[in-house]
């Protein structure tokens, strides 16, 4: 069964996609691997092709080439009070995602920090305190940047970011890593305003902005309960990112 190779697959190709398709910085690290990824496929279809007396016995499409994938993001944790039930959710739904969590809120909760990382998610970092990181001086923003949990990927604050915080953050080892599609969870509009904002534009390959801290979450819970099995009817599956 090939079924994890191909996820790998998909997903590299996806954000790439994502990423010529609504502008969001990709690092050189996530070009490398979906190169990396896609050769074989692309070595199979041309031996194929050089051998004409090959009976056409399996299908030209590789199945993965039809799968549909969302990375769903959390971001301002880990925090006691919602994480766990985040990670219940996920694993009840056999979904994979990404914690982009405050250096301090690791810092004050190590065995939630773990229990992400335990249940086989990716960590990215949002900093260590969430400042708008365009509006310090350069030595609070390179403590912030640099003072987050181990990642290579980084989510700058409220989305701010300029050339400046790009340079640092890929100085620092890291790629900016954003979203295309916000729930808006962090507006507290209620269960289904968050699972119509998630359902109405999503793709296959979008990264999905919701929290898990910063506020009371049980909105972000509750909708998160209910957009998993409708996007797995739709034939979505759920994945970590590259971090
Ligand atoms: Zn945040």
């Amino acid at each position: 069964m090939s079924s994890k190779y191909a996820g790998v697959f998909v997903r590299t190709v996806a954000v790439v996609g994502v990423a010529a398709a609504v502008g969001i910085t990709i690092g050189a690290a996530n070009m490398i691997e979906s190169e990396a990824a896609a050769r074989p496929q692309v070595k199979a279809v041309a031996a194929a092709s050089q051998q004409p007396t090959t009976p056409p016995s399996t299908p030209a499409t590789h199945p993965a080439a039809t799968a549909k994938v969302v990375y769903f993001t959390f971001d301002d944790g880990p925090d006691p009070a919602w994480t766990p039930q985040i990670l219940d959710i996920l694993a009840r739904n056999d979904a994979k995602a990404t914690f982009f969590e405050l250096g301090q809120m690791a810092d004050r909760h190590p065995e939630l920090h773990d229990a992400v990382l335990a249940a086989g998610h990716a960590i990215g970092s949002q900093s260590y305190s969430h400042p708008q990181l365009t509006k310090i001086s350069a030595a609070k923003r390179h403590r912030e940047i640099t003072g987050g949990p181990a990642s290579k990927c980084f989510r700058p604050p409220y989305g701010a970011e300029n050339a400046q915080v790009k340079a640092e953050i890929k100085a620092a080892g890291m790629k900016p890593v954003l979203w295309d599609v916000d729930s808006l969870d962090w507006t507290m509009p209620g269960v289904d305003a968050i699972v119509t904002n998630i359902l109405t534009t999503v793709h296959s390959g979008s990264v999905v902005l919701m929290h898990d801290a910063g506020g009371n979450r049980s909105q972000t819970v509750a909708a998160l309960e209910k957009v998993l099995p409708i996007l797995a009817a739709k034939g979505y599956t759920f994945a970590a990112l590259d971090c």
